[in-house]
């Protein structure tokens, strides 16, 4: 049976009121629009119905260099991401954050001290009800059907409504001109932007539309990070996510994020 939006912030609340995580509303979210959905067909560069997903296994990211950035430094210089040291100013698709900050609904006494010491990698989560997309007067940003949210930074106006309304922070503003913050030429295979529109991470559009994985997904030394269809029951994801235990961010807002931290 197709689930609705007003399905999914039910689901979603039971879920977390029941203390199940994401587990049923993922069943939920697995079998909506069954029937119709079709594997994804790196031929055609294309998926019918399914839902594009990440899985964090953070025991895997733990066992890297406490200090391996590759997944960062190769998006970042994948998508020209200005480099910029002000905090205030600084442009990120993806980084790494402390737990609390991560996860600040979980119960940190109850947590094992290496997690709660943990820097997480975290980025744009997709959501299933993107609270960026709804207020965005121009339609800047938009969710696809296979669930990746999208920006065409060329409508942005700059208002940064949708700054505001992203409960993870996962979008930036380039306060100056990012072309001048760039480590060298720019990567011909994405555009660069200009001062005074908002960027995120894309989920590495350009690169599915290639039939290839997002840049952090292939560059991660220790395959911690796994992107695919959460729809298909032959998707490693699938699996991964139907036999271990995962959290997602900030549940209790109904925004059913679509990065899963496999703890
Ligand atoms: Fe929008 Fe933030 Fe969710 Fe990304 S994480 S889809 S920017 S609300």
């Amino acid at each position: 049976m197709p689930v609705d939006r007003r399905d999914f912030l039910k689901i979603a609340g039971l879920a977390g009121a029941a203390g199940l995580g994401g587990a049923r509303a993922l069943e939920a979210l697995a079998e909506d629009g069954k029937g119709e959905w079709q594997p994804f067909d790196r031929a055609k560069k294309t998926v019918t119905n399914g839902r594009w997903a990440m899985v964090v296994l953070v025991r895997k990211c733990m066992e890297a260099d406490e200090h391996c950035h590759q997944c960062m430094t190769a998006c970042h210089e994948a998508h020209n991401v200005p480099h910029i040291d002000d905090p205030d100013d600084e442009v990120k698709w993806i980084w790494r954050q402390g737990f609390h900050g991560t996860f600040p609904e979980q119960e940190p006494e109850i947590v094992p001290g290496d997690l709660h010491h943990f820097e997480f990698p975290v980025l744009c989560n997709h959501c299933e009800n993107p609270p960026c997309v709804r207020v965005c007067p121009t339609r800047t940003t938009w969710k696809r059907e296979d669930g990746v949210v999208m920006m065409d930074m060329h409508r942005c106006i700059g208002c940064r409504y949708c700054i505001a309304a992203c409960p993870y922070g996962s979008r930036s503003f380039n306060w100056s001109d990012p072309r001048k913050h760039l480590n060298g030429e720019p990567h011909s295979t994405f555009p660069t932007r200009s001062r005074g529109v908002v960027e995120k991470c894309n989920f590495c559009a350009e690169r599915l539309a290639r039939g290839e994985w997002p840049v952090c997904v292939e560059t991660c030394p220790n395959d911690a990070l796994l992107f695919g269809d959460l729809r298909n029951p032959e998707d490693p994801i699938y699996e991964v996510l139907h036999s271990s235990y995962a959290v997602r961010r900030k549940p209790s807002l109904g925004t059913q994020p679509q990065v899963y931290y496999v703890i």
